[in-house]
């Protein structure tokens, strides 16, 4: 836990890379639809968002939600710095616990109009990928943070939880917005535990109604709880439009225009 501790931004980046490789092989190898655009424009758009997120983060929260958690334990801060739990059972709750804030936290996204303004642009994607994983708005990520550490300082989130769970969502985030078809069989067994990019692409189609569920990041399990989850498209994934039809879902938006995003007029999904 020290060396994750203390190798945090090396082991995240090295993580995210290594699988962002690993995955635009697969999926080059075994796509689950055809590209809609080309790789460098794709890319370049989706990873100068994540370049300009994690500045405005660095400047504006630099504290972040590992800083709050050590500060929160440093001074019995929080429910599991102050009721007597061993770490481990700690780590494992909190997990669960950041998944659920998460799940939670992307439904609001979406019913409330304010929130819908900004996260509408990572629904802008008219083909997924790999790269569609760090595809967020600025200002969603600094929300995101911020709704994060009042969270880690609430129940005491233990720092190691927090950082596992960081590295554990971009893994996954990556894999389940991958344009990547895995075997039926692994499918199938794979979406009992964990949203699968088949499950993840059916949040991404442009019929309301599925945009309007399947919102788990990581557990399949919200979604089974709490009725959100759907198993299949209306239309299969090799003809599935992605995108918000406000905005169209042939021709992909500019990276200028994607940050003007919430500062336009709304429209509700
Ligand atoms: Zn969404």
């Amino acid at each position: 836990m020290n060396i994750l501790l203390n190798y945090e931004h090396a082991v995240r980046l090295g993580m995210f890379l290594s699988l962002f490789i690993i995955l635009a092989g697969i999926e080059f190898l075994f796509p689950l639809a055809e590209r809609k655009c080309g790789r460098l424009s794709q890319w370049s758009v989706n990873l100068s968002l994540a370049f300009l997120a994690g500045l405005f983060l660095n400047i504006l929260v630099p504290l972040l939600a590992v800083g709050v958690a050590l500060s929160a334990a440093e001074h019995s801060i929080g429910l599991f710095n102050i009721i007597d739990i061993p770490y481990a059972a700690a780590v494992v709750f909190a997990l669960l616990m950041l998944d659920l804030l998460i799940y939670g936290q992307h439904v609001l996204m979406h019913k409330i109009p304010l929130l819908w303004s900004v996260h509408r642009m990572h629904h802008t994607e008219i083909g997924l990928d790999v790269s569609s994983a760090v595809r967020f708005h600025p200002i969603e990520i600094i929300i995101s943070m911020l709704i994060k550490m009042l969270f880690v300082v609430i129940f005491g989130i233990p720092a190691g939880a927090v950082i596992i769970f960081e590295v554990l969502l971009n893994a996954l985030a990556l894999f389940n917005h991958s344009n990547l078809k895995l075997p039926k069989a692994v499918d199938k067994h794979l979406r009992k535990f964990i949203v699968t990019p088949e499950v993840h692409w059916i949040h991404h189609s442009d019929i309301a109604q599925e945009t309007n569920s399947n919102y788990g990041f990581n557990l399949i399990l919200w979604d089974k709880l709490f009725s959100t989850y759907r198993d299949k498209p209306a239309v299969d994934y090799p003809l599935m439009r992605q995108g918000l039809s406000e905005f169209g879902v042939e021709k992909p938006l500019s990276l200028y225009q994607l940050l003007m995003l919430p500062f336009q007029g709304n429209k509700n999904v």
